[in-house]
């Protein structure tokens, strides 16, 4: 339930918590549009992001009269993502799946059907790495809603998908460094050796890996290249990681990675980088004039490793920039995603 409200779902009551919520048995149920945003959440890559209406207003001389302030905040950290990405397009291209006809050509395609009791509900919730979208069908009044074999809210997402998607490059999830592809045993869930009859391929946050297969015998199944690395390189690797991943920087958005199963054991800090910048500027003169420029940068990356892998970014970013030329002719500024209610915002 925390989870669910992290991803912006307003509309839990203490009622669900009990086990059905696991099968997604709401009392009051989950709305398209906060549906999509928590799938969106996983589409990026453990990010929420508020759903907005429109991106900006400008009046006729294109100046920016409103921006809508777009909450977000980091859920997941990248690696969980991957794997729940992962795990959905497994009802797209696994051999049972049961939205296959949700695939598009040469794209990472995650979805998931869903229903409930007498089938008054139809769901088809998946993304892309492009787009997430959400379609439910059924009545205003609970009906059963009649089908001919394929799922009619699946039918509508993967028309509308597909054309959205015409003429775009093919794109796939990206893989994190510490998400390894390893091959398994069918019969004991673990690591597969070569007399592992019947194996497939899954995805592990590193060192979490299972042991080799203690049912049968033969050398390691290798599936990554990386499986040699030793914890050094892996610690290099690591720093490496996060260095290419560092900032998208968003104005006025603190994002921190929780992800609360993952922090509980840390031992040694790999990697721990301040960054502050502050400059002011400030000029008064007989004119009245008046320019005030304050520019705030802080940046924060944190690694800890241990048998569990925790990646802490902390990006903030503060830019403000105010005007004042006379007392007659007042202009001001605010360079942040706040809406400026009024004209003089001092
Ligand atoms: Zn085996």
């Amino acid at each position: 339930m925390d989870y669910l409200e992290k991803m912006g779902i307003s509309t839990l009551t203490e009622e669900d918590n009990n086990l059905a919520l696991a099968l997604g048995g709401l009392q009051k149920g989950i709305s398209p549009l906060e549906m999509a945003a928590a799938y969106a959440t996983i589409a990026n890559n453990g990010e929420y992001i508020e759903p907005v209406f429109y991106e900006e207003i400008n009046d006729h001389y294109g100046s920016t009269l409103m921006k809508p302030k777009q909450e977000k905040r980091r859920v997941f950290s990248k690696e969980t993502a991957f794997i729940v990405q992962e795990l959905l397009t497994q009802p797209v291209k696994g051999a049972n799946g049961t939205a296959t006809y949700c695939a598009i050509d040469g794209m990472d395609v995650a979805a998931k059907t869903g229903t409930t009791d007498s089938n008054y509900d139809r769901w088809l919730c998946g993304f892309t790495p492009y787009y997430t979208a959400v379609t439910w069908y059924g009545y205003d009044q609970n009906e059963t809603v009649e089908f001919n074999k394929r799922n009619p809210a699946g039918l509508i997402w993967a028309n509308v998908m597909a054309r959205i998607h015409a003429g775009l490059e093919t794109k796939q999830f990206e893989k994190p460094f510490l998400v390894q592809e390893v091959t398994i045993c069918a019969d004991t869930g673990m690591k597969a050796r070569s007399g592992c009859k019947n194996t497939y391929t899954e995805y592990f946050l590193m060192f979490t890996v299972p042991d080799l297969c203690n049912k049968h015998s033969g050398s390691e199944v290798k599936t990554d290249e990386k499986d040699d690395n030793s914890k050094t390189e892996i610690v290099e690797d690591i720093k490496e990681d996060i260095d290419a991943e560092e900032p998208q920087i968003d104005t006025n958005v603190v994002t921190t990675i929780v992800d609360e199963e993952e922090e509980d054991n840390l031992n040694s800090n790999a990697n721990n980088e301040n960054t502050n910048t502050n400059s002011n500027t400030n000029t008064d003169d007989n004119l009245g004039e008046n320019t005030n420029t304050n520019v705030n940068t802080n940046i924060n990356s944190n690694t800890n490793i241990n048998t569990n892998t925790n990646t802490n970014t902390n990006t903030n970013t503060n830019t403000n920039t105010n005007t004042d030329t006379s007392e007659e002719d007042r202009t001001s500024y605010v360079e942040e995603e706040d809406v400026p209610n009024e004209e003089d915002s001092e």
